[in-house]
């Protein structure tokens, strides 16, 4: 059997992306004892990720320094599985953990939606940000012919990135509208320092097509991914390339937070001024409470760790400064909107569970998603449904409205070493 290890902290941090590490410093300054736990094997979260070895003075490496530099404990590899009173449950590689915690963080971050298209599940289509985390973990990408597809800004830091990486970046599909993609232009020159990015990222993409109106319809190939069938302001062509990069923007990680009893609103996570959630004690911030970009995740994190140690003065402080970076919530929100076309473009046969192979055909036969996975095992395979599900929700209008205990498919000895009081009952 692995061993179990007893942490115990005043403040527990889930999540050591911006969000969380900024959370756990501002913790700190407090003297508190703190904890910062994170599945990845380094901290950073998805915007961060291998930025350890980055320029010396770029933001992320003055950030990962102050924490390299404090008294904060990283639990690194450790997948928060479960939570109930007051304690949380994690796994590492070789053992179990059980955390206990006077004041909770929650930082889970965002994930990348994918939408079913027929050939969605050959080999290198991937989602977006997934080539992205693939490349920075060493996949070697100079001279491969690159599609990225999909909505959002994502695309655009994707591609400059494959492109610097010695990719051949064939053209960005984004779904949205003319008009809309304008309008986020302009909205986000006014946000402080969204106007150098935007300049950034035209000089890094100068000369890749840029196409709105415009989506994957179909991937094709035989053994991979060989070119993508795209539709184009109503018309369709198709592109030879090796990889598709395809994310349809970003949704937030709640399962966590809704296990530790936290209300959301409108699909996130609800907090106060100070980043409270509805459980008294437990804190929220970054993506899971709205999807705003790095500068408000930082300083959600800030705000969160210092009303978690009682220093609500330093919290009111940064008021002002999110306030600022919450206006790129709403010109995101309104920049994105999936449209409807996209609800049509799986065929009878395309998966839309690629863990258990449920087809399009298969789902339409319920009405809700409890009854579809009640019958056809959808959503209970290894991502237990964090691909399917938001796929689901949009494709048929379905609530996912559970989540039970374990969040992640664990071994039978982490759940052994769950403290019988806090056993999973649902
Ligand atoms: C795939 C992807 C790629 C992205 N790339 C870029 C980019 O290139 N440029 C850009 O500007 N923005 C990018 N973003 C957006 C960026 O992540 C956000 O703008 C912002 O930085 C999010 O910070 P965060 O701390 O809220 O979340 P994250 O950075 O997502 O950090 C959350 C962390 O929590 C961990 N976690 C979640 N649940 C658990 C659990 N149960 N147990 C343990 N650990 C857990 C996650 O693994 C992650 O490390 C990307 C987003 C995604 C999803």
């Amino acid at each position: 059997m692995d061993s179990v290890k007893h942490l115990r902290f005043d403040v527990a941090v889930v999540g050591a992306g911006p969000a969380g590490i900024a959370a756990a410093l501002a913790a700190a300054d407090s003297g508190k004892t703190v904890g910062l736990i994170d599945d990845n094997p380094a901290a950073g979260g998805q915007i961060w990720r291998g930025a350890q070895n980055v320029q010396r003075h770029s933001v992320s490496a003055v950030w990962l320094e102050r924490l390299n530099k404090s008294a904060i404990q990283l639990v690194r590899g450790a997948r928060v599985f479960h939570a109930a009173d007051g304690e949380l449950a994690a796994e590492s590689d070789d053992s179990a953990i059980q955390i206990s915690y006077g004041k909770l963080i929650l930082a889970t971050g965002a994930r990348e939606l994918y939408l079913p298209f027929p050939g969605w599940t050959l080999p290198n289509v991937m989602g977006a940000g997934g080539l992205q985390a693939l490349v920075k973990s060493g996949l070697d990408i100079a001279g491969k012919r690159i599609v990225v597809a999909g909505t959002g800004p994502l695309l655009l830091a994707v591609a400059a990135y494959a492109r610097k990486c010695g990719a051949k970046v064939v053209g960005i599909c984004e779904q949205t509208t003319r008009p809309r993609m304008a309008r986020f232009g302009m909205k986000m020159m006014l946000v402080p320092g969204k106007a150098a990015e935007a300049l950034h990222f035209a000089y890094e993409l100068r000369g890749i097509p840029h196409w709105t109106d415009c989506w994957p319809v179909a991937a094709f190939g035989n053994r991979r991914l060989e070119s993508v069938r795209i539709s184009r302001q109503g018309q369709t062509s198709e592109i030879e390339c090796d990889y598709l990069a395809c994310g349809f923007h970003l949704i937030p990680n709640v399962e966590l937070p809704r296990m530790c009893g936290c209300q959301l609103k409108n699909g996130f996570v609800d907090v106060n001024e100070y980043q409270q959630t509805s459980v008294a004690g437990t804190y929220c911030a970054g993506e899971p409470t709205g999807i705003g970009g790095l500068e408000l995740a930082l300083v959600e994190g800030e705000i969160a760790g210092y009303a978690a140690t009682n220093w609500e003065d330093r919290a009111k402080h940064l008021f002002p400064k999110r306030a600022r970076y919450q206006t790129v919530v709403r010109i995101l929100k309104a920049a994105f909107p999936l449209r409807p076309e996209l609800k049509n473009l799986a065929r009878p046969d395309t998966l839309v569970c690629r863990c258990e192979d449920v087809s399009h055909e298969r789902l339409c036969e319920y009405t809700s998603w409890r009854a579809a996975k009640l019958h056809t095992r959808c959503g209970m395979g290894p991502c237990q449904g964090r691909v399917c599900a938001p796929a689901a929700e949009f494709l048929f209008g379905w609530q996912i409205d559970s989540v039970r205990p374990p969040l992640y498919p664990v071994r039978c000895s982490s759940l052994a070493a769950i403290p019988s009081h806090s056993v999973p009952r649902n």
